[in-house]
């Protein structure tokens, strides 16, 4: 049972197929069942014979436990996992194409203070294939051409399912994502960040920044304690050099917290001369977080102090607000409602 199937790459899959004696071709065959979101018994092309030999083995899987739709066009999921933990995935339709947002881990230990994925910790990380499965699944019915890893969890908390996934989701014998289609949004784990940017993909990374300084930040993000705002800049300085990729900053913008004109220069000047863009986001209201967003006109003279500056700055568009699209609201009640305190 310790294998699971979905989660290896096609050299692994290969060499496992090989000892069991079968043609190497069969593990091209599964590895794009997989992809395609498949369980053993929908695998067509996979006979009754060599599916009793694998069936022993673990096969990471989701299944839909509830479906919420906007009238945005942003549907979520909430999927349940083999060992009845819940995970979200969400999909949003833009115009360039649809992103699907997935989880990384079930619950996270990061403690943001405005977050809800974090109210109980981390539970466990996902396996690859499960990473795998929520894109699987959403592409489905909704051709993905985006995958953002910005749902539940902490990304670089899960370091090698994360290389894992990123890695078989852009196999062509698999899915075939491009990296620079695919986004990993991280809270700021700098020795993680060193070692993804020596890894070299072409991907985007997300920095969640969220305050200029280190006692804004230390007040809402407690890896701050761990990683300060300078050691983090570093490592970005490093990503980029390394890959050559712009980084894209996410600052949340909370009332009276981070959204004076002092926080925007200090930013400014913190950013001045670095190949990225900031992404502002008024904060979305979590009940037991009670932080407030700031209002419209504080966010667009933040962004426009920022663009002023020559610091790249959009306001993220929002999605999904009818159904608490927004990280871990869904999966939070759904345990609350099943009562097991996580
Ligand atoms: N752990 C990773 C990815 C998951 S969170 C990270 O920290 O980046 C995805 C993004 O949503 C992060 O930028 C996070 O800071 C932000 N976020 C979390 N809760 C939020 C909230 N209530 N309002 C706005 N953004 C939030």
């Amino acid at each position: 049972m310790a294998v699971d199937l979905a989660s290896l790459t096609l050299e692994e899959l290969t060499d496992f197929i090989k000892e069991l004696g079968e043609p190497s071709y069969r593990a091209k065959q599964l590895f794009s069942n997989f992809a395609a979101g498949k369980n053993l018994d929908g695998m067509t092309d996979i006979g009754k014979n060599l599916k009793e030999k694998l069936r022993p083995y673990a096969f990471s899987s989701v299944e839909v436990s509830e479906k919420l739709c906007d009238s945005d066009g942003t549907v979520k999921y909430l999927f349940r996992l083999s060992d009845g933990n819940y995970i979200e995935t969400v999909l949003m339709r833009y115009k360039h194409g649809n992103s699907v947002c997935i989880s990384s881990q079930v619950g996270c230990r990061m403690g943001c203070k405005f977050c809800a994925s974090t109210l109980k910790g981390k539970v466990r990380d996902l396996t690859a294939g499960e990473m795998l499965m929520q894109v699987a699944f959403v592409n489905k019915n909704d051709k993905v051409s985006n995958i953002v890893i910005m749902g539940v969890g902490e990304p670089l908390d899960n370091f090698d399912n994360l290389v894992r996934f990123l890695e078989n989701v852009n196999n062509p014998a698999g899915m075939n994502i491009g990296q620079r289609h695919i986004s990993v949004s991280t809270c700021g784990l700098v020795d993680k960040i060193k070692e993804l940017a020596e890894k070299d993909f072409q991907i985007t990374l997300s920095v969640s920044l969220h305050a200029p300084n280190d006692v804004i930040r230390d007040r809402i993000m407690p890896v701050n304690h761990k990683y300060r705002v300078a050691e983090l800049i570093d490592a970005c300085r490093y990503y980029i050099s390394l890959t050559g990729r712009r980084i894209s900053f996410e600052y949340t913008l909370i009332k009276g917290v981070n959204d004076s004109p002092a926080c925007a220069n200090e930013l400014a000047a913190l950013l001045h001369g670095m190949l990225c863009h900031v992404n502002l986001i008024p904060v979305n209201y979590v009940s037991e977080r009670g932080l407030l967003p700031s209002d419209r006109h504080t966010v667009d003279a933040f962004c426009k102090r920022l663009c002023a500056k020559n610091i790249n700055t959009t306001v993220r568009r929002t999605l999904g607000g009818e159904i608490n699209a927004s990280c871990g609201q869904l999966r939070h009640k759904k345990e609350e409602e099943k009562g097991n305190g996580l």
